[in-house]
């Protein structure tokens, strides 16, 4: 059975042409990018060509980007470095749809003193720029608000958000980690002072990501010890890695005004098809203001997990709202911030797609859920009553 993966929010597969481009330095090119011989230069010069092509994808300078091992790493640097670069300032903003990179490292700070606002947003997901404005104060530290979520695939109005920051003198850091290669971004234009972005959801492997440092801002290291990073991130480099993220971004610059076009009409398809066959569905986030490879739709009278495990069957990955911890269904916070219902919540299902995805792809998924959803709402008193009307 062929795999159709729609889970390309949690992780996409390794582009072959970033493939092909790190193999080579996990197999004969293994030196260490500091060491002095001829070895060493190849390697350090390769890292400094991946940074140039990250930069690229972003309208940025290669010398404001720092290389990591992941979204999480970047996302807790930026928090890190803004609370450590203005000591006496001990607020911290951010939304209450953050990933857990975020939300769990402003739990920490509040645990260390700091005092955390979480923004709410709207039934749609989307965050108001009022609500950002009546909360900051002049203890502020740092705003950190996502760019796009990774559940509903809300994308946050960054630019205002930015302006109304820079206006008044703040420190800005989003997490782009879904946004990148997927939406254009330029940072020549965009008043942001971090960003973060992850690898392994642009088609470069896990285990390595990036940071981007507006140049003049003040930036304290969050992971010390030797001078890699120019002193901004110490650990020897994953090379390999690093080569590959820098293709990727490369692979993502030259075909993104494509993909947008191409995945939007996949996802529309899927979306317009099972809103019509499958009754009771609706979609979770501002459609106006979404990733084009992102649907989250609920189906009322089913348990998401239910669907999960029935769609797995046909070889079919997606995601639910709810995350099973200790044996119990948990329902996804971002949607519980979202006021979707808790029936709602449980009966969530994200599709995320990537380029690899086709049309037929998309056919099949249209033609396996509506009697998944109808035989699985056969097995709940509420869906039977429901059918029965
Ligand atoms: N931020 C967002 C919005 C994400 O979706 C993720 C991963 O799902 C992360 C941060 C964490 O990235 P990583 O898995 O590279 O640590």
């Amino acid at each position: 059975m062929k795999t159709i993966y729609f889970d390309n929010n949690a992780t996409t597969p390794i582009a072959p042409e970033v493939l092909d481009e790190m193999l080579p330095y996990l197999r004969e090119l293994y030196g260490n990018p500091s060491s002095m011989h001829t070895f060493g230069g190849q390697l350090h010069r390769k890292i400094e060509e991946a940074r140039s092509r990250v930069a690229g994808l972003l309208g940025a300078e290669p010398e404001e980007i720092i290389f990591t091992s992941c979204g999480t790493e970047s996302d807790n640097t930026a928090l890190m470095s803004a609370v450590e670069s203005v000591p006496h300032k001990k607020h911290i903003i951010t939304s209450r749809v953050e990933h857990p990179a975020v939300l769990n490292f402003c739990k920490y700070l509040a645990r260390k003193g700091y005092r955390v606002t979480y923004l709410p947003v709207s039934k749609q997901g989307q965050l108001n720029g009022d609500e950002l404005v009546k909360v900051l104060d002049e203890d502020t530290a740092v705003v950190s608000l996502m760019y796009a979520n990774n559940e509903s695939g809300v994308v946050f109005p960054v630019a205002e958000l930015g302006e109304m920051l820079k206006e008044r003198g703040i420190l800005f850091h989003t997490d782009a980690v879904q946004a990148v290669g997927k939406i254009p971004i330029d940072l020549k234009k965009l008043p942001v002072d971090m960003l973060s972005l992850s690898g392994h959801k642009l088609h470069a492997p896990k285990g390595v990501g990036a940071l981007y440092v507006r140049k003049g801002a003040r930036f304290h290291p969050y992971i010390i010890g030797g001078h890699q990073e120019h002193g901004r991130r110490a650990g020897t480099e994953n090379v390999a890695s690093i080569i590959a993220l820098g293709k990727a971004c490369e692979l993502a610059g030259d075909k993104l005004s494509k993909e947008v076009i191409y995945l939007k009409g996949l996802r529309d398809k899927l979306e317009n098809a099972l809103l019509k066959s499958c009754p009771d569905a609706r979609i979770n986030g501002d459609v106006n203001s979404r990733l084009p490879n992102t649907t989250n739709i609920s189906f009322e009278y089913v348990e998401g997990e239910a669907i999960l495990l029935r769609l797995n069957e046909f070889g079919i990955c997606a995601s639910s709202g709810s995350a099973c911890t200790s044996g119990s269904l948990e329902p996804s916070h971002v949607l519980r911030a979202m006021g979707v219902p808790a029936t709602l919540i449980h009966g969530s299902i994200r599709f995320s797609l990537s380029r690899y995805n086709t049309e037929a792809e998309v056919d099949k998924v249209i033609e396996i859920m509506p009697p998944v959803i109808k035989e699985l709402r056969q097995l709940s008193p509420f869906g039977r009553e429901r059918i029965k009307k």
